[in-house]
C-alpha cells in the first residue's frame, strides 16, 4: 500500500513516514499543496493523508483538486483539534473521514485500515487467496493456519500480490504500491525481494510454488480454489 502524506511540519512528517513503513505502507511525504497535488498527478496512491495547514494551497482545496479530477482515492484529513468547521470543510472538500491533532500514531492506522475496507467494500481485515490467509489488522501471513515469517517489506508485497491473486502485475505495478519515491526503479531490490518471499512461501507450502514470473510481464502469485483443487 502506498500512501502520500501531505505535512509541512518536517519533523511530524519524518515521524509519521518512519512508522508507517515500520507498518509496511510505502510513504511519499509532500511538504506543500502544489507538490501534493503533483505527487498525485505522478503516482497511483492507495490512500491521501492531508493535513488541513499546508503552504501553498491548503488541505481543503488539494482535496477539491484531486476529487475534481476524477480520483476516487481515499482521503483523510488531519485537522485542529476541536475544529467543527474544519471536519466539516474537509469532507464537503471530497475528504473521506478525519483526523484531529494531535493523534495517537495507532488510531492513524486504524483510521487507514477503515478507509481501505470501507472503500474496497472488504467485511474484515483477511485478504484470502487459496489457501493463504494475509490478515491485514495484525499484518500476518498464514500458509493452511501455519504463520509464515516475514519481513515487513516481504509482507507489503504479498499482500500486494495476494489482492491481486492470478492477475500478471508488472515490476512497474508492484514498484507503484510497495516501494516510495526512495527506491531506485533500476534497483534489483524488487527481485531480490521476490526471491526471498518466493523460497519462505515454498518452505511453508512443501515446494509447492506461488509466485511465478511472467518473463517480460511481471509476477502473478497463482492460486486454485478449492473447487479447481477437488
Ligand atoms: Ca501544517
Amino acid at each position: 500500500m502506498r500512501l502520500l502524506f501531505a505535512e509541512d511540519d518536517a519533523a511530524l512528517a519524518a515521524t509519521v513516514a518512519r512508522g508507517l513503513r515500520e507498518n509496511a505502507y510505502a510513504v511519499d511525504v509532500a511538504t506543500d499543496g502544489d507538490a501534493a497535488v503533483m505527487q498525485v498527478a505522478l503516482n497511483d496512491y492507495d490512500a491521501l493523508v492531508l493535513d488541513v495547514g499546508l503552504p501553498k494551497r491548503d488541505g481543503f482545496s488539494v482535496c477539491r483538486e484531486v476529487r475534481a479530477r476524477g480520483l476516487t482515492v481515499p482521503i483523510l484529513m488531519l485537522t485542529a483539534r476541536d475544529a467543527v468547521s474544519d471536519r466539516v470543510a474537509g469532507l464537503d472538500a471530497g475528504a473521506d473521514d478525519y483526523l484531529t491533532k494531535p493523534f495517537a500514531f495507532p488510531e492513524l492506522l486504524a483510521r487507514l485500515r477503515a478507509l481501505r475496507r470501507r472503500v474496497r467494500s472488504i467485511v474484515h481485515e483477511e485478504v484470502r487467496a487459496g489457501d493463504l490467509t494475509v490478515d491485514t489488522g495484525r499484518q500476518t501471513v498464514r500458509w493452511r493456519g501455519v504463520l509464515i515469517p516475514v519481513t515487513t517489506k516481504e509482507y507489503a508485497l504479498l499482500e500486494f500480490l495476494a489482492r491481486n491473486a492470478n492477475i500478471v502485475m508488472s515490476r512497474a505495478d508492484i514498484s507503484a504500491h510497495v516501494w516510495d519515491d526512495n527506491h531506485d526503479p533500476a534497483s534489483n531490490a524488487l527481485e531480490v525481494a521476490i526471491n526471498r518471499l518466493r523460497r519462505k512461501l515454498e518452505t511453508a507450502t512443501g515446494g509447492m510454488p506461488l509466485v511465478h514470473t511472467r518473463r517480460g510481464a511481471g509476477y502473478v502469485l497463482s492460486v486454485e480454489d478449492d473447487a479447481a483443487r477437488k
